[in-house]
Order: structure tokens, then sequence, then C-alpha cells
């Protein structure tokens, strides 16, 4: 079975259209699980109370002296949108950072914060 040159073209062009649109909607499934993971933390260390009394200076303390190894709402893996290259997600006090998966190593890249 054979395909015209006008099909195979527009099939060329199909594939790259699908290919933009999953690298997009992974950049955004990437935002909306780093939002997910800030608002689960939120909700975890505030232990659903008003806003008010969340104290960010409080979650510091916490962390001061604190191993990396930490529970599963603290840190989760998932591959680095910029490097494609799997790299776990760690909060360390108040801030989530990108590490190399089982080392203390931050991954570093363009799209480290
Ligand atoms: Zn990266």
């Amino acid at each position: 079975m054979s395909y015209s040159d006008d099909s195979l073209k527009k099939a060329a062009e199909s594939k790259e259209r699908l290919e933009q649109k999953i690298i997009d909607l992974e950049v955004e499934l990437t935002h909306l699980q780093d939002t997910l993971a800030v608002v689960n933390s939120m909700l975890k260390n505030s232990s659903f109370q008003p806003a008010h009394s969340i104290s960010t200076s409080k979650n510091e303390e916490d962390y001061v002296g604190g191993s990396i190894s930490q529970t599963s709402n603290d840190s989760y893996k998932r591959s680095c949108n910029v490097c494609n290259v799997e790299i776990e997600m760690r909060k360390i006090g108040d801030r989530w950072g990108a590490y190399i998966p089982n080392s203390e190593e931050r991954h570093k890249c363009e799209n480290n914060e």
C-alpha cells in the first residue's frame, strides 16, 4: 500500500502539529503538578487552619537541621520539560526545588527557579 505525496505531506504536517501540541500539554501538566504540589503542601502545613494563621517562618523552623528524606507529600518525581531527564521535586522549607534523584545535588537547567 502506498500513499500519495500529498497525503504524506499532510501526515508530516499533522505529526508536527501533534508533537507541538504534546509539548504544550506537557508544559501545562508540569505547571499544574507544580501548583498542585504547592497547594497540597500549604494544606498539609496549615492543617486547614485559616490562611492568616499560616506562618512561613514556622515552616522554616520545622526543617532546620532536617534531612532530605521527607514524606512523599514533600517530594515527587517528574521529568524535566527542558532537559527531559528524571528529576525529583523537593520541598525544603517553604520552597520547592528540582534535584537529581537520590542526590542532594540540585538539578541545573534553564527551567530552574
Ligand atoms: Zn532540566
